[in-house]
């Protein structure tokens, strides 16, 4: 792992995510190494390009007396998006733990994502905030193909008990069913493990982005190469998500669960817009 320390003007940026009006980053890189990650487009922006993503990670050098917290009260503010907060080097360094420290009195509404239970250490901390969220995000209970895609993420079942922990703590999760492997991810199996303890849960699509294409259908033909064929398939016609999505808001439904879909694969696939 190639550790730098930069320089950082602000920590908390606009987001362009719908809902979320900002977003904090606490560090570049990640360690967690996801093969389907969407945020390693930062490589070019962040003189990494033609590294390795996983094998990196620069550590943000905040000057935390610009967090003036008073500005963020009732605004949304998403921790992360581009990195994992809590990344094995977070236990060492702490950026996120001293910029969650500075929040402290904010009546912003902070939610935490995370692949990772390291985010436990910080149960005292999140108790100080009056509306913080805390969430995972899972795709899988088989902890051989987690490794596979998410090589060094917290092991499902680990992330699972995090969770758990901090809603013994009275604080609000939830559960980012994300992103989910068609044929593989069973998100009912992730519900039934974790609704007594889990508010809401989010879903998000599988997303083929140039980067990840080959990475994801190397781990398919390597873990269910029975699937292989349909994800070839499933890069021509999105139609698959039209129907998965109705079917877990019926089951959303028929459970009545607190969900919110969030698949973003060129909205509803043309062979279905004809059909309306
Ligand atoms: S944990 Fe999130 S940011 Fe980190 S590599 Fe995985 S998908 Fe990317």
């Amino acid at each position: 792992m190639k550790v730098n320390f930069v320089e950082t003007k602000n920590v908390i940026t606009k987001s362009n995510i719908p809902d979320v009006d900002y977003v904090i980053n606490p560090y570049i890189g990640c360690q967690h190494g996801c093969i389907y990650c969407y945020a390693e487009f930062m490589k070019r922006f962040t003189d990494h390009s033609g590294e390795k993503w996983g094998e990196f990670l620069d550590i943000k050098q905040i000057n935390l007396d610009t967090i003036k917290t008073e500005r963020y009260d009732d605004k949304t503010i998403l921790i992360s998006s581009v990195t994992d907060p809590y990344t094995p080097l977070e236990m060492k360094y702490e950026n996120t733990r001293k910029i969650l420290e500075k929040l402290v009195g904010t009546t912003a509404q902070i939610s935490i994502l995370t692949k990772s239970r390291f985010v436990v250490r910080d149960i005292d901390l999140f108790k100080k905030f009056d509306n913080i969220h805390v969430g995972i995000s899972i795709n899988t209970l088989d902890s051989d193909f987690a490794k596979e895609i998410e090589p060094l993420a917290s092991k499902p079942l680990e992330r699972i008990r995090a969770i758990e922990e901090i809603k013994k703590n009275d604080l609000t999760t939830y559960i980012f069913i994300s992103p989910i492997f068609p044929k593989i991810t069973d998100y009912k199996d992730i519900i039934s493990e974790t609704k007594k303890f889990t508010d809401y849960y989010l879903f998000e699509n599988l997303n083929f982005r140039t980067h990840n294409i080959s990475r994801i259908l190397k781990s398919i033909g390597k873990s269910f190469p029975e699937n292989l064929e349909f994800y070839e398939e499933l890069r021509k016609n999105p139609t698959y998500w039209d129907k998965l999505e109705l079917e877990i808001q019926e089951y959303c439904e028929i459970q009545d669960l607190d969900c919110k879909i969030e698949f973003h694969h060129g909205g509803v696939s043309k062979k279905e817009k004809k059909k309306k």
